[in-house]
Formats: structure tokens, sequence, C-alpha cells
């Protein structure tokens, strides 16, 4: 007999919630149980890690929600070549901790250590560094997985290649993964030097990025789309590299408790002033004047985990949680389309509390659902409303990203129908193929899933 929680889960940037059948377990003979039960009871199964993803990727209303959640994280690593087996229920702190003492890194990080290795794998996540070093996936050398026809398979780019490269960037839907072997990079130091430049707009912040990329591995804009900008989006461009001093001391990478209790004030902003001086807050810091270039020595954490270890609480700041908006376009689209959108946010009086900008490379296109574009982000945190305006006003926003070819990812957008998918990324139909192979009853859907394989699946929550 199973034992589910009945439990309220959550996407990350709270804008939507499900009650659902919770259930957390490290074995995997349970995990096949948990196959039996839901295919003898016409439930659905979604598959949960870190709960980072922010909207709902994990979420599957009255129906079951399963977290894999290993014994043992690290299994194995090779200090030669650099290569970790660990579980997919790892973190990148847990990770990070073990390896970055001996001299190694990831090559690729998102920006949230609490996210899991088997969360990092179905999203294909990317880093600052996404121009020089791609995705999470291309250091993914081998994933031992469990589909619910096929049972207990590996794969690698030999071996269930088809799998392999579906299961990366796969939003969950193929199986559920075990462990992954991934390689890392060696480094000598987690010190950083960061420049930071000034941009008095998007079109600089264009601009100077195609020179500091040239210069700097990693590379973040922060700008200013909120209400109080005067409309001029201008920001910051932080632009980091290792340092040559050697330095593999462990940092405190959690927020302390003043971070805490600064987070908890901000909690008030779900009162109107409040909020307006929260978002004005943040106008002011992203415009804040800095002189040409300034200089500062981080380290690694500093440089990649500033969320985590300053905002801990963001995503509770919005009354109604907030819509992550990342569009990506490529170069010669990415100016007028960002230009719509602002045009469109303008009008409808939605803004963003904080935006980033960031330089993408097109990733490997053997991944069933890659990002394609050799070009720029915008991120755009605009609060949520439940109601028909904001549903007009995002369906607008696509219309803008589908007519200059952009594309949203799916680890923080959570807007998009089946339709405007299939203008987004291609292999739908390969994606049916392949799920039939290794997922014939549909057992694995979520409520994202469902939404944007609508055809596929037709499952009515
Ligand atoms: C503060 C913050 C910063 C972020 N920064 C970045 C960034 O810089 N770059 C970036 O790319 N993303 C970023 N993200 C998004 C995040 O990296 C992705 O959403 C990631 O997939 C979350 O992983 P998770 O471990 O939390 O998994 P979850 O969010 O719980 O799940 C993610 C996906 O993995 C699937 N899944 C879960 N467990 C398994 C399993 N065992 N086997 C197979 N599939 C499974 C789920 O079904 C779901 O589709 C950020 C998120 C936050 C909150």
């Amino acid at each position: 007999m199973i034992k589910f929680k009945n439990k309220k889960i959550y996407g990350w940037s709270k804008s939507n919630y499900s009650k659902c059948n919770y259930l957390e377990t490290s074995n995997v003979e349970q995990i096949n149980e948990v196959f039996d039960y839901a295919k003898k009871n016409n439930k659905k199964i979604s598959l949960r890690a870190g709960g980072r993803s922010y909207g709902d990727n994990t979420l599957n209303k009255d129906n079951i929600v399963l977290k894999y959640v290993a014994e043992k994280n690290i299994h194995s690593f090779n200090k030669l070549n650099g290569q970790i087996l660990v579980s997919g229920s790892c973190t990148i702190k847990e990770l990070l901790k073990f390896i970055i003492p001996k001299g190694w890194i990831l090559n690729v990080s998102p920006a949230s250590q609490y996210i899991t290795i088997a969360g990092a794998i179905s999203n294909n996540v990317h880093g600052k560094n996404c121009l020089a070093k791609g995705y999470f996936g291309d250091y993914v050398e081998e994933i031992e997985i469990i589909t619910p026809d096929k049972g207990l398979l590996n794969c690698t780019n030999k071996e269930n290649v088809e799998l392999f490269h579906s299961v990366i960037s796969g939003l969950g839907a193929f199986g559920i993964i075990l462990k992954a072997k991934i390689k890392l990079r060696k480094i000598k130091t987690i010190k950083i030097n960061t420049d930071i430049n000034y941009v008095r707009n998007i079109n600089e912040a264009v601009e100077k990025s195609e020179n500091l990329t040239k210069n700097y591995e990693y590379n973040i804009g922060s700008l200013n789309f909120t209400r109080f900008n005067n409309r001029i989006t201008d920001g910051k461009i932080h632009s980091s590299n290792f340092a040559e001093e050697e330095e593999l001391k462990q940092d405190n990478s959690e927020a302390n408790f003043l971070i805490y209790i600064i987070n908890y004030f901000l909690l008030f902003n779900k009162l109107p002033i409040i909020d307006k001086i929260t978002e004005y807050s943040f106008s002011k810091i992203t415009s804040k004047k800095i002189s040409n270039t300034k200089k500062i020595i981080e380290n690694y954490y500093s440089m990649n985990f500033l969320g985590d270890k300053y905002l801990p609480l963001y995503n509770n700041f919005f009354k109604n949680g907030f819509i992550e908006y990342q569009v990506i376009f490529d170069k010669e689209y990415y100016l007028n389309a960002i230009y719509e959108i602002e045009i469109l946010m303008q009008n409808n009086n939605y803004s963003s509390y904080m935006s980033s900008f960031k330089n993408y490379k097109a990733s490997n296109d053997k991944y069933i659902f890659g990002l394609s574009k050799n070009g720029y982000c915008l991120t755009l945190d605009i609060p949520f409303e439940k109601n028909k305006k904001f549903e007009i006003f995002i369906r607008k926003i696509n219309e803008v990203t589908i007519k200059y070819d952009g594309q949203v990812y799916f680890g923080k957008t959570p807007c998009v129908n089946n339709q405007e998918f299939k203008e987004m990324y291609k292999n739908y139909n390969q994606f049916g193929k392949i799920k039939k192979i290794h997922d014939s009853n549909f057992l694995l859907v979520s409520e994202m899933t469902n939404r944007i394989f609508t055809d596929i699946y037709n499952y009515k929550y």
C-alpha cells in the first residue's frame, strides 16, 4: 500500500499551486509500484526535484507528484579526468561542497544552488557563461533512468542515444533520472574578478556585451523595466573571470540572519504602498549610476548565486506570485522584439521588478527541446494577476515572441499553450514518438506538459 501525502505544491514563482498526492521515495521498487498504481487508477505522475522551476512544471492537480530522493548522492569521482557520478537528487550545493576543495567545478551552473542534477538535466539549464560554455547537457556523459515501459536503462551518446538526447531538455516526461555522470572542469581558485559596466539603455547593453563576452566568461546584465524608469532601460552588466590567485576554501553560501530579517520585511509589500516602495527600490538599485567601470573581487558563490544569498524570499514578495517571462531571440530580431514587448507592458500598465539580460548560443540540435537562438535573452518578473486582462496580455506577448521567431525558456516561463509551443519549438511529433516507446500509457504527465502537449496527452484535470 503506497502512502501518499495530500499536499499543496507551488511553482517557485508562487503564481500557481495544486493539491496533489505527494510521495518521496529512495526506493526503485516503490517507483515501479507507483507506475502500477497510476496505471490501474488512471492517475498521472509528475516528477519533482528541487522545486525551483517557476511554474506548473511539477504540479499535478489531484494526481501524483513523485520526488526521488536517493539515500546517497555522490557515488564516485575520478580525480584524473573530473568525471563524477551523482544521484539525480544531488543538489548543486552538495556537489560544489564536495568538488571545490578538490579543485573542480561545474562547467555550467544555473543561478541557484538548490537546483538538483535531475532538474538541471530535464530543463537543460544554462548559466551566465552560456555563450562560452553552452548548456548543462553538454557535460552529461551518462544517465541512468527508469522509464514506465522499459524499466532501468543506461543512456549515453552511444547507447540508447535517442532517449539520452530526449531526457536532456525532456521536461521530466520520459522517466526518473536516478543517476548521472557529469564532466567537471578543473579550477585553481574560486576567486572571481568582476567588472561592472554601466549601460544607458538596452541598445547599449547589446552593443557593450558584444565586446565584453570576448574578454569575460560570465556575463549578466540587470536592466530597469520598472514603472519608475522614466522610459530609460538603463542598468549594469557584470562581467567576470576566474582570478589568478589560488583559493579553494568553501564560502558560506547561505543567506544570513540579517538578510532573512530584511527579506521578511519585504514580504509586507503585499500591501500596495509597500509594493510601490519595493518596485521603486529595485528601480533605484538597478539604475544606480557608477563611474564607467567598477571593479570588484568576489568569489564564485557571490557571482553565481546572488539571489540565494541576498534575496532568499524573493519569490514570496508578490501578492499573487509573479510570471518570469524569459525570452530569447536571435541577434537580428532582439531589439525590435523587445521594443514591442516594452510597448505592450507600458500600454497595459505592467512592469517588471527585476529584469536581466544575457548572451546565448544555440544549443546542440540533438536535444529534443533545445534553445536554438544565437542572440540574447531578457527576463521580466511581472506580478501575476489571475484575470482576463493578464491572460490577453500574455497571449499578446507570445504573439510578439512568435513573430520574431523567439523562444521562451520552460524552467521559468509557464504561459505557453499548445499552439504557441509548436511555433516556438520543433520536434513536437518526434516527442510523441519517443514518448510512446518509453511511456506508452502516458503516466508521466504534469500540468505543464499536459498544457503544451495537449493533443498528445489530452488529459482532463
Ligand atoms: C533562483 C533561481 C535561479 C535560477 N537560475 C537559472 C539559471 O541561471 N539558468 C537556468 O537555466 N535556470 C535557472 N533556474 C531555473 C531552474 O534551473 C530550472 O527550473 C531547474 O530545472 C530546476 O531544477 P529543480 O531541481 O528545482 O527541479 P524541479 O523544478 O523540481 O523540476 C524540474 C524538471 O525536472 C523534472 N524532474 C524532477 N525530478 C526528476 C527526475 N528524478 N528525473 C527526471 N526528471 C525529473 C520535473 O518534472 C521538471 O520538469 C533558476 C531557478 C531559480 C529558482
